[in-house]
């Protein structure tokens, strides 16, 4: 099962790959968390990815496709693989979609969770996470029962960098410009699940959860 998560900064797509993850043995692949780490450890990669990330740009096309051409080749990717922020341009769809014809593989699905402005714009001002185990909590919908601290690890609750102000506006932008024609891209190819993300996260786990089976 190979599968695609898209949607907007703030749509939730995190929270949905726990939950695919927790209930579908495929290993989820986030080309942000990837890049967070690299920034984290300060390596060569991190320190390219973050001249991009802080301004809310998309990282360059052949870093990314690299990173993630060498992933999926993996032995764990076997079965089937989640990859979350991923692609994110035409030439990365495109790029991804050649990496598979030569594995003998092919994308299953491409969900896309899909929320309005306004409330991304909301969800993406409270969203903080742990930095030890990387657990997502919301200041308004879903805080934690301590100010400050993981409910799983107690580890230290942070605001990502690129979830303050202009920044988030940033990223908008650039999701609509260079994301949103993917819409198009995997309609056309009868693999769109289109998904309304407003609602709770427990509501579109629920949809997603009855396509994937139908699979
Ligand atoms: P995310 O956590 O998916 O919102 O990604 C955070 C940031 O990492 C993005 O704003 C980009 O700067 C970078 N990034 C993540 N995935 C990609 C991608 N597929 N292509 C280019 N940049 C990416």
């Amino acid at each position: 099962m190979n599968i695609i998560l898209m949607g907007p900064p703030g749509a939730g797509k995190g929270t949905q790959a726990e939950m695919i993850k927790d209930r579908f043995p495929i290993p989820h692949i986030s080309t942000g968390d990837i890049f967070r780490d690299a920034v984290d450890k300060g390596s060569e990669l991190g320190q390219e990815a973050q001249k991009y990330m802080s301004s809310g740009q998309l990282v360059p096309d052949e870093i990314t496709t690299g990173i993630v051409e060498e992933r999926i080749a993996q032995s764990d990717c076997e079965q089937g693989f989640l990859l979350d922020g991923f692609p994110r341009t035409t030439a990365q769809a495109q790029a991804l979609d050649q990496s598979l014809s030569r594995l003998g593989k092919k994308i299953d699905l491409a969900i896309n969770i899909d929320v309005p402005n306004e409330l991304l714009i909301e969800r993406l001002s409270g969203r903080i996470s742990c930095q030890e185990c990387k657990r997502v909590y919301n200041l308004s919908y879903n805080p934690p029962q301590e100010q400050g601290k993981c409910d799983s690890c107690g580890g230290e609750l942070v605001q990502r960098s690129d979830d303050r102000g202009e920044t988030v506006a940033k990223r908008l932008e650039v999701y609509s410009q260079q994301t949103r024609p993917l819409l198009q891209y995997y309609g056309k190819q009868g693999l769109l699940f289109n998904i309304e993300g407003s609602c709770g996260s427990s509501q579109v786990f629920t949809d997603i959860q009855k396509k994937l089976e139908s699979l």
